[in-house]
């Protein structure tokens, strides 16, 4: 079970880990880039070879996520983070209220920043059960004449997925940080999806931004340049300087995405990779204990308690002895998070479904 390069089973949560491939094509390219004679971090923006990565790496997305005519898809800044912020003061205009799905830590501060804008209603709280599942996105009652309606798709932190895209009307907008490119999804039912780089598409640094043509004819016509949508989209992200390196190892991973067959493919892989650690845990006869209610087990974030506070130092700290590294929960949970994104290895998983079982036994 030992990884090239003396590399551990990395299940953090982000920045997270890259495919060996993409790690090993970047390192080949450091020192020269295809013979220009320098590296991706060194060279101008406005260069050839770097509208190529970008354009590249734009199309590259397109392709992976099946987006249709009529979606700009731009590489910003700021992290999920500053979209939070951005979103309301470009899509919620005054007068007018945005609706919030609440369902872990990301939805909630997403709404928070929401508030400082404008009005902002939370129209499902998953808080009476500790954000351990999701509603069904047509059964949320949703505010008549709502600017948008915000969701996470995947929260991180408690490890719970809605698996499912918006099928009713209405502007949804989805923060995908964590399970973007994990399985397809219906771009068209979506009036803007948003991910930051680093869970499943690359180092810390960028956000990718899908953007349907009409809600982004809804943004104010002109705002601060760096938090305006329009302006971005009109200089193709280059406003400013882009996040180079960033954008340029993203690509590599789309490059990896679609050479491994694409999302059909990554997300049958997925499922049973999770699947094997669920078994693990459902199998334990209640030493391990899911946090998510079955339906929303995420495959990206698996989150799990074991009886005491004692006993999950100690398995915490034997798994990274034994190369299983990072599988501490998030402190506003506790017990333990296995974070198995994309790149995350299928043997990796194997490996903490043993160990677990093994743990278990001699606990
Ligand atoms: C990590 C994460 C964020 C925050 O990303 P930053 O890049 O730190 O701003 C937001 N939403 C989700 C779902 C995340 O997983």
């Amino acid at each position: 079970m030992s990884l090239p390069y003396g590399r551990a089973f990395n299940f953090s949560a982000g920045p997270s880990c890259l495919p060996i491939e993409v790690l090993e094509e970047a390192k080949e390219q450091l020192l020269n880039y295809k013979g220009t004679g320098v590296s991706v971090m060194e060279m101008s923006h406005r260069s050839k070879p770097y509208e190529q990565i970008i354009g590249e790496a734009e199309q590259d997305l397109r392709t992976l996520l099946g987006v249709p005519e009529g979606y700009k898809v731009l590489f910003l800044q700021g992290g999920a983070s500053l979209h939070f912020s951005m979103i309301p003061m470009s899509f919620l205009p005054e007068g007018a209220s945005a609706d919030y799905i609440v369902t872990g830590s990301w939805g909630k501060k997403a709404v928070e920043a929401a508030k400082m804008v404008g009005s902002a209603n939370v129209v499902y709280d998953a808080k009476a059960t500790n954000y351990d599942r999701t509603p069904k996105l047509a059964e949320v009652a949703a505010t008549p004449g709502a600017a948008y309606i915000h969701f996470t798709s995947n929260e991180t932190i408690q490890g719970v997925d809605f698996f499912e895209d918006p099928s009713t009307p209405g502007d949804w907008v989805c923060d995908m940080s964590s399970d973007i490119l994990s399985r397809p999804v219906d771009v068209s039912r979506y009036a803007m999806i948003y991910a930051g780089a680093q869970k499943n598409m690359g180092p810390a640094g960028a956000v990718a931004v899908i953007v349907s043509d009409a809600f982004l004819d809804k943004a104010p016509a002109s705002t601060h340049p760096m938090l305006d949508y329009r302006l971005q989209a009109e200089n193709g992200s280059m406003y400013n300087t882009p996040p180079c390196w960033t954008v340029y190892i993203c690509g590599l991973v789309y490059k990896w995405l679609l050479k491994t067959g694409g999302l059909e493919a990554r997300a049958e892989i997925n499922r049973r990779k999770a699947q094997v650690i669920y078994d693990a845990i459902d199998g334990s006869g209640g030493f391990y204990k899911g946090h998510a209610q079955p339906a929303n087990r995420s495959w990206m974030n698996l989150t799990f308690t074991l009886p005491d506070d004692d006993t999950t130092a100690r398995f915490i700290a034997e798994a990274k002895a034994n190369g299983l590294a990072e599988l501490k929960g998030h402190r506003s949970v506790g017990g333990c998070r296995a974070s198995v994104y994309n790149a995350f290895p299928e043997e990796g998983c194997r490996v903490l479904a043993d160990f677990m079982t093994d743990f278990a036994q001699r606990a």
